[in-house]
């Protein structure tokens, strides 16, 4: 499988250590037949596991009743869904644009900031917003830019969870301030409360749209539907992927209030934007877990899983909210440590030398959790002896 991987793809990824063909629930298994606890998700996507039987169900119905249609005709999964995340907004006048990835979402709301007439934009240090041109423009880590530059002129970079440096920043010029709920991809590094909401007043002072990327942190990830609610705001932007497909590819731009009518026809697209069968994963996605009752349990996950997994010496701390966690070790072998992982059947991923990201799917069982606290910990103390 590695030698077939590196003859056949670029090297943008590396080559991968395993091959997985099969996954059920919150299981996966590679080529050779070991099986994993899967507390990655596919980066955050899979929230109902792998082949949960509804999704199933749900895309293979619309692939036999109707495959893809362009944006030159309406079907009713798109309408279906967009209301529904338009409910979930609780804002009337929220407006959906569906494309198929969290780069796309946020190049579509780079896009509709220009459209208020101004061209500057702020973003934060340690962010990531994706990697195509105007996204990595957003996207606030330099390894990332470097070799890619010049990206686009008139973005700032400010320091994350700094609201006197917002402050300072900020002018009637900005067109946009994007941000985070959680710093996922930087390590999981969450906000005070109250950051948030103090760049909402912020950005209303200066008629400045308030973007926030929720494409780690959406679609249940934090026990919320978006992971800015604990905030009790109401942002002008929200994107969404990575969960909101159930496992295929979709993403989405929201937009709230005046801005919500900026774009026209012609403005911006995407061919494979609202796809139905991609539409069809993401409804059956929600329904399982609005039916099934699965957000006010993530909380008590999250809760359970930091007093399990603090109680390893090597342990620093653990952050993050939900089933979004970042575990900081002491020293800097989290990608060995998530290696030594793999070898015991666990995937997680290493976001930097000392912290490890979990991101499990949202239907994660109890027993599932204790043998991941089992497994972690067999882990953590062959590194304390
Ligand atoms: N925004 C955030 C917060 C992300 O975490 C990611 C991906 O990790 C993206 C945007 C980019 O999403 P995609 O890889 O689907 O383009």
């Amino acid at each position: 499988m590695q030698d077939r991987w590196k003859s056949a793809l670029q090297n943008n990824y590396g080559t991968p250590s395993i091959s997985l063909v099969k996954g059920s629930g919150a299981l996966v298994w590679d080529a050779d037949g070991k099986e994993y606890l899967d507390f990655l998700g596919g980066i955050a996507t899979n929230i109902l596991g792998h082949a949960h039987p509804e999704i199933v169900t749900a895309i293979t119905n619309q692939a036999n009743d109707l495959g893809h249609v362009s944006n030159l005709y309406a079907h009713p999964g798109a309408i279906e869904l967009a209301e529904k995340l338009k409910a979930l907004t609780g804002e009337a006048s929220a407006r959906v644009f569906f494309c198929n990835s969290g780069a796309e979402a946020n190049e579509a709301a780079l896009k509709l900031s220009r459209l208020i007439g101004r061209k500057k934009v702020i973003s934060t240090i340690g962010s990531f917003h994706g990697r195509t041109m105007g996204a990595l423009s957003l996207t606030g880590q330099i390894a990332k830019r470097e070799p890619f530059l010049p990206l686009l002129k008139g973005v700032k970079f400010i320091p994350y969870n700094d609201l006197s440096a917002a402050k300072k920043a900020i002018s009637k010029k900005v067109a946009m301030i994007i941000v985070e709920p959680i710093q996922g991809e930087n390590g999981v590094v969450v906000p005070d409360l109250g950051y948030l909401k103090s760049l909402r007043k912020l950005t209303k002072k200066h008629g400045t749209l308030l973007a926030l990327d929720c494409v780690q942190t959406g679609m249940g990830r934090t026990g919320d539907w978006f992971g800015f609610e604990n905030e009790e705001i109401v942002p002008d932007i929200i994107t969404l992927a990575k969960g909101l497909g159930g496992g295929l590819p979709l993403g989405a731009m929201i937009a709230i209030g005046d801005c919500a009518n900026l774009f026209e026809p012609g403005s911006h697209g995407s061919t494979f934007g609202g796809n139905p069968i991609a539409c069809a994963s993401a409804l059956a996605a929600i329904k399982v877990l609005e039916r099934d009752n699965f957000l006010p349990r993530i909380k008590s996950l999250e809760l359970n899983l930091k007093l399990e997994i603090t109680k390893s010496p090597i342990v620093q701390s653990v952050r993050g909210s939900g089933l979004l966690l970042g575990i900081v070790l002491k020293n800097k072998v989290a990608k060995e440590f998530v290696s030594a992982l793999q070898g015991e059947g666990v995937l997680a991923n290493a976001t930097s030398d000392s912290v490890i990201r979990l991101a499990p799917p949202l239907i994660i069982t109890d027993s599932q959790i204790a043998a991941f606290v089992e497994r972690f910990r067999k882990v953590a103390t062959s590194y304390e002896r």
